[in-house]
């Protein structure tokens, strides 16, 4: 589905990718993982066309690098960025509704009663304005709000960071819900346990490079993810 090859990202004399090659097939949830600095979010930012890069991304054939980021969006892209930014003086409800903006659709509201399913705290709370939620609640928000458009692929740029471990434990169990109902997902993630136990596929990248890959529980066995990123000897 989404076929990443050779990318290079520069910033101004840093080289922040250094031509990764990475894949993510329909249906399945892949778990990118790597230290702070390491390029993640630099990753996610290049899929969707946000900074120059050299390389090939592809999605199902045509060429992302040609198209502009609301065009990929229309493909079906959708990234949950990191530290959330929900709107903070919208309801819960209307942020709902603005993950939705560019659907003509008449399954808006149908769709937003499923959000509050998944999150029953987003129906209990859906008239507090964003900025007030706690910060595992505007998680929530945030993902549900990315859900309303109805996402091919989505992308999450570290959904745990800042979270009690009971919330993180909370929203893994909803990302694996989410790709049960169809979902491809795409996550970035420094809580690598968390993360790989719920990946098909993952990759750990260092410093602008993929140093190691494979199925999600392979890698959560492999000695050297044991002792670098699950603290374990
Ligand atoms: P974190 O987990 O801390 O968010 P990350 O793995 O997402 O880290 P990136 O944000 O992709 O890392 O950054 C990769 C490298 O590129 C870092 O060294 C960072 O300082 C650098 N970098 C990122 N954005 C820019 C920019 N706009 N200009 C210059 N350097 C940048």
């Amino acid at each position: 589905m989404l076929d990443i090859k050779d990318l290079n990202v520069y910033y101004s004399g840093i080289h922040a990718l250094k031509g990764i090659n990475l894949k993510v097939k329909e249906n399945s949830i892949v778990s990118l993982i790597g230290a702070n600095g390491a390029g993640k979010s630099t990753t996610l930012k290049a899929i969707m066309n946000m900074t120059k890069y050299n390389g090939n991304i592809d999605f199902s054939g045509k060429k992302l690098s040609s198209m502009k980021t609301k065009d990929i969006v229309k493909e079906g892209f959708t990234l949950v960025p990191e530290g959330r930014r929900v709107f903070s003086n919208l309801t819960v409800y209307e942020n709902l509704l603005l993950g939705a903006y560019s659907r003509k659709d008449k399954e808006i509201q149908k769709d937003i009663n499923s959000i509050y399913e998944i999150f029953p705290r987003l129906k209990e709370r859906k008239e507090q304005k964003g900025g007030t939620m706690s910060g595992g609640e505007q998680q929530m928000l945030a993902i549900g709000r990315a859900l309303m458009s109805r996402p091919k692929l989505l992308m999450m740029d570290e959904p745990s960071l800042g979270l009690a471990p009971l919330i993180v434990k909370d929203i893994f169990n909803i990302i694996k819900d989410i790709h049960s109902e169809g979902v491809t997902i795409l996550l970035i993630e420094q809580n690598a346990k968390a993360a790989l136990e719920i990946a098909d596929y993952g990759y750990v990248l260092e410093t602008g490079n993929i140093v190691l890959e494979g199925e999600g529980k392979a890698l959560l066995h492999d000695e050297r993810v044991k002792s670098a990123y699950l603290g374990e000897e």
